[in-house]
């Protein structure tokens, strides 16, 4: 007997990725089309149906040997029957994605939180080594969480667990957040973040090597943050103690909750290795309780793009196994 493959998808507001991956979790083959969101996104199932379709076929997969569907979705999601509240990226409304998709396949589909959806890829083939209690984090323009607790994705009362970005008390009249509140983690160790506390205090830093840059090219980056800190500069090092400060204590105070055994660390802004690591290490280990402390490993996230995929197709097999 052959053995079932699932289809793992991970659905962005500018590409669909998409991949075969077999039971162990190994890509088979991977592919991504265009995000369609023309009509309110109303084209998106049938392009993700047909694009199946086509890639099954050349690859001589019978409808049998595929186990079904997985996706993670962006915006709000009812996990158990797979309806997407809201995605402001795809714009979508009130759309029932999983009866939508399996009437167009002829598949089972599961659908979740792409954040969600990440950090079980990483959990299940990743930095996070198979542990059953992991945080992972997505340090990009906004800030990603996903908690796997005791082996399965924490989806809380209403779908909105882990939403790491969104912690606050963190400063006294903060930024403000996308959310609609302000001080939010996200407004400060996310991409968009650490550029915006790095340019608003150039003024006073006119000496330091991050102006220099801003001077060069109108901006400063994340990654100009961390190479300059790398280098030397005080401004950069001294945004890099408060960016790793908050999102420290911020993983410390989720963590002496949850007790993980791996704290994964994802995004754009991880690239930054051992020059953001290493103070948040520090950091951590000052606020975590002791036990929480030397229970956990902290690695920087390793799948990359395929994360999600492989996560989404371990949505099946996890449904399975229940
Ligand atoms: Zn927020």
């Amino acid at each position: 007997m052959t053995e079932t493959v699932s289809i793992g998808i991970d659905l962005g507001g500018t590409t669909i990725k998409m991949a075969i991956v077999d039971q162990q979790g190994n890509i088979v083959d991977k592919w991504e089309i265009p995000t369609d969101t023309s009509n309110n996104g109303r084209n998106i199932s049938q392009n993700i149906a047909d694009s199946i379709k086509e890639k099954t076929e050349n690859g001589g997969w019978k409808l049998k040997d595929i186990d079904g569907i997985g996706i993670g979705a962006p915006g709000f999601i009812n996990m158990e029957n797979g309806f997407i509240f809201h995605a402001v990226n795809l714009g979508w409304k009130n759309y029932p994605l999983k009866d939508d998709l399996e009437r167009k396949t002829g598949l089972k589909v599961v659908v979740d939180n792409d954040a969600n959806t990440a950090a079980l890829g990483e959990m299940w083939k990743g930095a996070g080594k198979q542990a059953s209690d992991l945080i992972c984090i997505t340090l990009g323009t906004g800030i990603g969480g996903g908690i796997i607790s005791n082996g399965t994705i924490l989806h809380g009362a209403n779908g909105m667990a882990g939403e790491i970005g969104h912690i606050t008390s963190i400063v006294e009249s903060g930024a403000p957040c996308n959310c609609g509140k302000t001080g939010c983690l996200e407004t400060i160790a996310s991409a968009t973040g650490i550029s915006r506390i790095a340019t608003e205090g150039l003024e006073e830093n006119l000496s330091s090597m991050l102006y220099k840059k801003w001077i060069e090219k109108g901006r400063v980056t994340a990654e100009d943050v961390f190479t300059c800190a790398a280098e030397g500069d005080d401004w950069a090092n001294e945004v890099v103690k408060t960016i790793t400060h908050h999102l420290g204590l911020a993983i410390a105070n989720m963590a002496n909750v949850i007790n993980p055994s791996r704290i994964v660390i994802g995004g754009g802004v991880s690239k930054a290795g051992d020059h953001l690591m290493a103070p948040l290490k520090k950091v951590f280990g000052k606020y975590a309780l002791p036990r929480v402390h030397v229970g956990a490993d902290f690695a920087i996230a390793s799948l990359g793009n395929d994360a999600g995929v492989i996560g989404s197709a371990r949505l099946l097999t996890l449904r399975n196994s229940n």
